[in-house]
């Protein structure tokens, strides 16, 4: 505790030491929202105003959320394990598994990520003998998850022609055939927790009267059924603590809100507004271009961000003659950087759309550098893991159909196309499942889907009580996967996967210690849907960092790499071609990108590329016109060797918060001039004594305990 307020500026310490009020701090890259927020909880639990239990935290991906507990343990000496902290999904998909009954959900509910999802679409068009190309699967599930967004069922979606009422009717069928098999998409978990809340009165208020404060993270990206959910739990008396950057929305195309932020201001009148200004990320030749470049965009709260770390190195730019020059250049200069002590795990290599990494990756393999890729081909994406998981998810639920027919006849067990669609068309007569709707089949088709039904069933009983690393062990062995593999000639590295799936579930039952509702297997599959693409393979190597803009937010790195700076690329032609907001859009991302690097930024581009298939020519970005000239050394194709990059300081200092008069630091008290506040610090003692209090929007004071009269609240 006594060092925990020791490492902020001044608006920094207001912050987190604000008095239970609702609060928004907008602030921009770099300048400690992320760290205000982590430490306000710790705050708040150190000095008794909140109790672990009693607080939600949203942050944006899972890693974060993990990084924050981390810290939140460093800070105070507390049982973090069981704390609300996690994404939106995260949470939602816990509350739903504890009160899976009054959700309407089974208890082993499951995940449906988005390739599932564009599956469940095509097979409805298909039994709906509805035209494909008229009614495009993607396009319908951004149709659906985009009113989900927005808190619409299909019942309340509004037709304004007879296209889109086709489409609502598809969701309407959508969502009964989620019904039936006892699924949940992503936008599904929020929206269902949502209605759950809101329906329920005694869950509501059970939540309400238990999470009194609640702290977002990354503010400026929540959609509107996000919002409308904090308030529900707020409902109660709960404060809202959310940081944000306008600078930094970069989910407009999943219905983000940079409103949100305006509307907070509104809804919480008198909402605490904080700016913080220092940015202690990037040194300031980083930082002036961010400014330059986010300074085009009109629709702007308006920040003002510096720095004191100095100007620190050029910014280097290089531009290739392809993307494969542009691919040595990048994992030269790493391999130089690492010589020169850089720590790999300090490196990353950005790039606007996934396809690009499949160049850098081939380079950094050819060249031997350990990297690790998030997003993009995830682990629980890979055929083999999905196949594994679907028999898993098959224990747990026979209705789920994604799963029946992603294994029915995997390996093949000479089930055929016809024999399915005699199944999938009594199904849907008789109105069940797959799985149930095996028993009513005849013939040959009836004696193969008949064996695979009772394979289900003997894995489930002989699973039935084993741990669940063995569970999946044996159900790999048994169904046939791991012998498909053996076989296959390609397929050791497959059954590395799945040897690696074995993996992945022992250390998830080490982290997550008491297993929620609904049992280890069914909080398994739920981690493995909400968190692909965060386990890639050789946990725990040092590894270059590679990742899409969009993953790298929240994120620094002593060096970062922006590849492929091109016109159409990113800018992106897509949003581009949307018109300003799109490129506004696509201006946030740059910002967003340049902002993640501390003390060295390299931006690249290629004249030529392979995309799809083919090659483009490619213009420059006219994101770097945007950078100012004096800023930037461009590097031609013998890069000078670069100096070691020195480490970021580690902190230091102490601090002293003794009681003073009989008040503590952390109690909330009522002064006659300035309302309420926190006591944040003291000194001296006796008729010397002197508290520093955070009265919120009046700002910190220190006051004589002798003069001032403060009561406790
Ligand atoms: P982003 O907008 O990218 O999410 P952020 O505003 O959340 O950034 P943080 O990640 O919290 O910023 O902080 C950026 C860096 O600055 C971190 O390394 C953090 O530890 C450091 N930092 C923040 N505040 C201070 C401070 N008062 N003194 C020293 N370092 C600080
Ligand atoms: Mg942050």
């Amino acid at each position: 505790m006594s060092d925990l307020l020791a490492n902020l500026n001044s608006p920094q310490l207001q912050a987190v030491t604000l008095p239970p009020v609702h609060a928004l701090i907008l602030a921009g890259a770099g300048s400690g929202k992320t760290r205000v927020l982590t430490t306000r909880i710790a705050w708040l639990i150190s000095t008794n105003q909140v109790g672990p239990h009693g607080v939600l935290a949203v942050t944006f991906t899972n890693k974060a959320a993990k990084e924050m507990t981390a810290r939140l343990s460093s800070l105070v000496p507390i049982n973090v394990r069981g704390m609300w902290i996690g994404t939106f999904h995260g949470l939602c998909n816990r509350l739903l598994r504890a009160h899976f009954r009054e959700a309407g959900l089974p208890q082993t509910f499951q995940i449906l990520d988005s390739a599932d999802q564009l599956a469940m679409v095509k097979r409805l068009l298909k039994n709906l003998n509805i035209d494909d190309e008229k009614y495009p699967p993607r396009e319908l599930c951004h149709f659906i998850n985009a009113h989900k967004e927005q808190g619409v069922r299909a019942a309340q979606a509004e037709a304004y022609d007879n296209y889109t009422q086709k489409r609502v009717e598809i969701y309407a069928e959508y969502e009964n055939q989620c019904n039936r098999e006892g699924v949940c998409d992503f936008a599904e978990l929020l929206l269902r927790c949502y209605e759950l809340l809101q329906r329920n009165e005694p869950l509501r208020a059970h939540y309400q009267q238990r999470f009194r404060q609640i702290l977002v993270d990354e503010f400026q990206d929540t959609n509107v059924l996000q919002y409308r959910w904090l308030k529900l739990l707020a409902g109660g008396g709960a404060h809202i603590f959310a940081v944000g950057d306008d600078d930094q929305s970069i989910y407009r195309f999943r219905g983000a809100e940079v409103g949100n932020m305006r509307e907070f201001e509104r809804d919480y009148a008198g909402a605490n507004v904080i700016r913080l200004e220092q940015n202690y990320r990037s040194h300031g030749n980083i930082l002036a271009a961010a400014n330059a470049i986010i300074k085009n965009n009109r629709e702007r709260l308006g920040k003002n961000l510096w720095t004191d770390a100095g100007d620190g190195e050029p910014i280097r730019a290089f531009e290739a003659y392809s993307d494969l020059d542009e691919a040595r250049f990048i994992v030269e200069e790493i391999r130089e950087l690492v010589r020169d002590g850089i720590s790999p795990t300090q490196i990353a290599i950005l790039y606007r759309s996934n396809a690009q990494s499949r160049v850098l990756e081939h380079e950094l393999f050819t060249k031997g550098v350990p990297y690790k890729v998030y997003g993009g081909l995830r682990f629980f994406e890979r055929q083999e893991v999905k196949h594994a998981l679907a028999y898993l998810r098959l224990l747990g639920n026979q209705d789920d159909d994604t799963a029946f027919l992603r294994v029915v006849n995997f390996p093949t067990r000479g089930i055929g196309a016809r024999s399915l669609e005699n199944l999938q068309a009594t199904a849907h007569q008789i109105n069940s499942s797959l799985y149930n709707a095996a028993a009513s089949l005849t013939g040959k088709a009836g004696q193969t889907v008949g064996a695979f039904v009772r394979l289900i069933e003997t894995l489930r009983q002989e699973t039935a009580n084993l741990p669940l690393p063995e569970i999946i062990e044996h159900v790999v062995e048994k169904s046939g996967l791991a012998q498909h593999y053996r076989v296959e000639k390609e397929g050791q590295e497959r059954l590395e996967n799945l040897d690696e799936l074995i993996n992945a579930a022992a250390t998830f039952v080490d982290d997550e210690g008491a297993i929620g509702e609904g049992g280890a297997l069914a909080s398994f599959l739920a981690h493995a849907s909400l968190e692909a693409g965060e386990h890639q393979a050789g946990e725990g190597q040092e590894a270059v960092q590679l990742m899409s803009v969009h993953a790298a937010k929240g994120l620094e790195f002593d060096v970062v790499f922006i590849s492929g700076l091109e016109q159409g690329l990113f800018p992106h032609e897509n949003s581009v071609n949307e018109g300003k907001e799109g490129l506004e859009e696509e201006r946030r991302l740059m910002y967003v990108a340049v902002t993640r690097a501390r003390q060295r930024l390299y931006v690249s581009c290629a004249q030529t590329r392979m995309l799809h298939g083919q090659t483009r020519y490619c213009m420059p970005s006219s994101f770097l016109d945007e950078i100012p000239e004096g800023l930037m050394r461009k590097l031609n194709k013998k890069a000078e060797s670069a100096p070691a990059v020195p480490a970021f300081g580690s902190f230091g200092g102490g601090y002293a918060e003794p009681a003073a008069g009989g008040l503590r630091v952390g109690q909330t008290v009522e002064h006659a001039k300035f309302g309420l506040g926190v006591i944040v610090s003291s000194e001296g003692r006796g008729a010397d004594a002197r508290v520093q209090v955070n009265f919120g929007g009046a700002g910190m004071k220190w006051l004589a305990l002798e003069y001032a009269k403060l009561t406790p609240v």
